[in-house]
């Protein structure tokens, strides 16, 4: 067989050429459409999911949807420029933020960027955002409490560290109020904070951030910013960077509390991509994930064993329901993964009785075996007699002629329900709390006239402080109410019972 010298040029040609373009074809594609924050791009196709791409003018994006032709990618910053035919580049890394103590103190957004004008951040550390949760045998129990000093929340609902606590609620009820009060009162205890803002005005995340640095909870606190007015798939990996900022300081043994405010709109940005990307809608148009993206989020809370350094990462997610409605989509798959939820209700809000926290819908699941003894010992009457309150409640609306037990029934529910208020940026420490309950659960309230009921409890551990430093330096000690305390206590409440001028 004879071969021609031109054919074998040909052949030697194609080979060149082809090789070439396999090349381009694996580092280097180009912009086949764009729009909305959503590129697809050609010839990328050994890009991985969830990989970073970079398109002209250094802005990144990030491979979502692999096809068959083409790739989808959600474009992390402005896209205006992005024009079709552009080149997009791999950059053979999953999407990474900067981790470590260089973050504490500082406003960044979801790619680990500052957005506080103080300069660049010092971090040597890198983490992808998306990481496998621990494992069952990495984990032990939820065994040490996370005070919220909101007494509402430390009796009944009490939360541990390494527990999920979703706190739910319609619009303007006090969710964000409670998670900032939380982050506040954690100054001494040696617990980092990170908040992450979704979706919010900037108006409002610059207002958080105004109330942390002037309680001087900045010097333990990481701001993680996507805001209303940034493209939904900054939005959507938000809550992933701020998680991998806090496994940098659980692996390390350390405490970490993490609020997710709200994920109800990052729920609202993922459906946006994903409608965007033509991902088939599903319930209410989410796509069929929407579970998953929350799921792995919030399995990325844990209480470390000892080998691991005994760290934890508290999650605090937040939900804004419509019309009080908990039993739509999104409310409902939070619910299903988190270990239970402080549900804030809007007619407790507008009544007065914040923070607004509906006593009958909200749980802990976890966070009870974590509570230290003093609080449990009053918090198991102050439910029974709450609960009695509002079945009683509701039935004195019918006017009728109430007996005696009744009415002293409902007078007692009615004062709990003073002591449960709770101003905003009002901390108190776990034994005061306990202390102002123990006074409510045995009475000692029900001849005092509901008005005054605020000011007697306010006065009352004011006169504590002062008077009885030693007494009360003892139960702080002890955590728990012995016959002795309990027998002093008793007494120093009926001498100021005597005194108090109503
Ligand atoms: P949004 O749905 O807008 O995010 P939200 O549920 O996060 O609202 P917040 O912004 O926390 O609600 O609170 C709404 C208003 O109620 C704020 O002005 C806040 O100062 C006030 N507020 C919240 N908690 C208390 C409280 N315990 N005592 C007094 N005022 C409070
Ligand atoms: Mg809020």
């Amino acid at each position: 067989m004879a071969i021609r010298p031109d054919e074998i040029v040909a052949i030697l040609r194609r080979q060149i050429e082809s090789f070439e373009s396999e090349v381009q074809m694996e580092d280097q594609g180009s912009v086949l459409m764009v729009g909305d924050g959503i590129a697809r791009v050609y010839g990328l196709e050994k890009a991985l999911a969830g990989e970073l791409l970079e398109f002209t003018g250094g802005v990144f994006g990030m491979v979502l949807n692999l096809e068959q032709d083409n790739i989808g990618a959600v474009i992390l910053g402005p896209y205006e420029h992005i024009k079709e035919g552009d080149p997009v580049k791999r950059t053979g890394r999953v999407v990474q933020v900067p981790v470590g103590d260089a973050l504490i103190g500082r406003l960044v957004n979801p790619l680990g960027q500052p957005i506080d004008g103080k300069g660049p951040i010092n971090s040597t550390n890198n983490r992808p955002i998306e990481t496998p949760a621990p494992g069952v045998i990495d984990r032990v129990s939820v065994n040490e409490p996370l005070q919220t000093r909101l007494k509402s929340i430390d009796s009944l609902v009490p939360i541990g560290r390494g527990q999920r606590e979703l706190i739910i609620g319609d619009r303007q009820t006090g969710k964000t109020a409670i998670a900032v009060d939380t982050i506040l009162n954690q100054k001494d205890q040696d617990v980092i904070c990170i908040y992450v803002a979704i979706g919010q005005k900037a108006s409002t995340v610059a207002g958080v951030v105004d109330t942390l640095e002037k309680h001087g909870a900045l010097d333990y606190t990481i701001v993680v910013s996507a805001t209303a007015s940034d493209p939904s798939p900054l939005l959507f990996i938000a809550p992933y960077a701020g998680v991998a900022m806090a496994e940098e300081f659980m692996y390390a043994g350390k405490d970490v509390l993490i609020v997710y405010d709200d994920l109800s709109k990052h729920a609202t940005a993922y459906r946006e991509m994903s409608l965007l990307l033509r991902r088939p809608p599903g319930r209410e148009a989410f796509p069929g994930d929407v579970f998953y993206i929350h799921s792995r989020l919030l399995e990325r809370a844990a209480k470390l064993n000892d080998e691991l350094g005994g760290g934890s990462i508290t999650a605090l997610p937040i939900i804004e329901t419509q019309a009080g409605d908990i039993s739509a989509y999104i409310p409902t798959n939070v619910i299903s993964i988190t270990d239970g939820q402080i549900f804030l209700e809007s007619d407790l809000f507008y009544s007065g009785i914040r923070p607004a926290i509906s006593v009958g819908r909200s749980v802990s699941r976890v966070g009870g075996s974590a509570q230290v003894k003093m609080m449990r010992q009053v918090a198991g009457s102050l439910r029974l007699d709450l609960s009695q309150y509002r079945e009683l409640a509701a039935f004195a609306q019918f006017g009728s002629d109430l007996d005696r037990s009744t009415q002293a029934q409902l007078g007692r529910g009615e004062r709990m329900y003073e002591v449960l208020k709770q101003e905003q940026y009002k901390p108190m420490p776990v034994e005061e709390q306990a202390i102002a309950l123990y006074v409510a659960v045995n009475g000692y309230l029900d001849s005092i006239a509901v008005n005054d009921v605020v000011r007697f409890e306010a006065e009352f551990l004011d006169n504590m402080r002062k008077e009885h430093h030693e007494l009360l330096a003892k139960i702080r000690k002890e955590k728990a109410l012995n016959d002795e305390l309990e027998n002093d206590l008793k007494k120093v409440i009926i001498e100021f019972k005597k005194d108090f001028v109503s």
